[in-house]
C-alpha cells in the first residue's frame, strides 16, 4: 500500500510540475507553442501560449487563463444552448477559475457545488453546497443544465451520475460535460473503486489536480469508446452527442478534446416512450 501511495504522490507531483501560469512567462522566452485567435470563454481576440508540448494543460488564453477543455465547454454551451445565461445551471466540483467564473458571473441561476463525503446533499459547508453527484438533493425536473469539467473520471458510480443527473433535469434540458476518452480504448476500464473497506486499486493508481483537496482526486474510470453507449444505458431518457474540437482559433489542441452534450427528450417524447 506504501508503495502504491508512494508512487500515486509521485504522480501528482509530476502533473503538478507540468502545470504553468502564464503570469509567470516572459514574452518571447521559453514559449514553445502561441497561436492567435478568440478565446470563447473571455469572448477577446487572444493569444494562447505554451511553455510546454502538453498543450492540454498548459495552453493558455493569456487574457483569461482558460484551458482547451475550458475553451471546448464554452464552445459547446454557446453552440447548443446559447440562453444558459437565463437558466438554471448546477456545475459540479467547480475549479474556482475560467469556466466556473463565466458561469458565476453570468448565469443568473447558478448553483455551484462539491461533494463532502459524510455532509448531506444540499448542506453547506464553509458557504459551499455540498451535493454528491450519485445521490442529488435536487426535485425531479428541475435544473435546466448540469455541467462538469473533467469530473467523471473521478467518480465511483457512474450510472448513478448519470441517472441523477437525468432525473433533476427539465425535459430538454442538457448535460454538459468533458472527461478524458483514451484514443484506440475499445472497453471502458475501472482503474479504482470505493468500497466499504476503503479504496480497492485495480490499476496503478493515479491522481489529477483537486480544487478542495490537495491529495489529488483519484482516477476511477479510462473511459474508451464504448462510452457513449454506456451512457444511453445509464440515462436513457437522454439522447448523446460527442464533439471533438481541432481548431487553433479557438485554442482547442492538445490530447482529449471531446465534449459530450446530453438532452433529455421533450415532455411528448418522453410520454410517447411509456
Ligand atoms: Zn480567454
Amino acid at each position: 500500500m506504501d508503495k502504491l501511495k508512494k508512487l500515486a504522490s509521485n504522480v501528482t507531483k509530476k502533473m503538478s510540475q507540468k502545470t504553468v501560469k502564464p503570469s509567470n512567462m516572459k514574452p518571447g522566452k521559453d514559449i514553445l507553442h502561441s497561436f492567435s485567435g478568440h478565446c470563447p470563454v473571455c469572448d477577446k481576440p487572444t493569444l494562447y501560449i505554451s511553455e510546454t508540448h502538453n498543450l492540454r494543460s498548459n495552453l493558455f488564453c493569456k487574457n483569461c487563463r482558460s484551458i482547451p477543455r475550458e475553451r471546448a465547454f464554452a464552445w459547446c454551451l454557446n453552440e447548443f444552448l446559447p440562453n444558459w445565461r437565463k437558466l438554471v445551471v448546477h456545475e459540479s466540483s467547480p475549479a474556482k477559475r475560467s469556466i466556473s467564473d463565466m458561469l458565476e458571473r453570468q448565469c443568473k441561476h447558478y448553483i455551484a457545488s462539491q461533494y463532502f463525503p459524510g455532509i448531506a446533499g444540499g448542506e453547506f459547508k464553509d458557504g459551499v453546497r455540498c451535493e454528491n453527484l450519485e445521490e442529488l438533493s435536487f426535485a425531479d425536473d428541475s435544473i435546466d443544465l448540469h455541467c462538469h469539467l473533467d469530473v467523471m473520471e473521478h467518480v465511483n458510480m457512474p450510472g448513478a451520475c448519470f441517472a441523477e443527473m437525468q432525473r433533476t433535469l427539465k425535459p430538454g434540458g442538457k448535460i454538459i460535460f468533458t472527461t478524458p476518452v483514451y484514443e484506440g480504448k475499445l472497453k471502458t476500464e475501472r482503474r479504482a473503486q470505493y468500497g466499504p473497506d476503503g479504496i480497492k486499486y485495480i490499476a496503478e493508481p493515479e491522481y489529477h489536480g483537486n480544487p478542495i483537496d490537495d491529495q489529488g482526486a483519484l482516477v476511477t474510470f479510462h473511459y474508451g469508446s464504448d462510452f457513449a453507449n454506456l451512457i444511453r444505458a445509464w440515462a436513457p431518457q437522454c439522447s448523446v452527442t460527442m464533439i471533438t474540437i481541432l481548431d487553433p482559433q479557438l485554442g482547442v489542441l492538445g490530447q482529449f478534446r471531446e465534449v459530450f452534450i446530453l438532452t433529455k427528450y421533450a415532455k411528448n417524447i418522453l410520454a410517447g416512450a411509456k
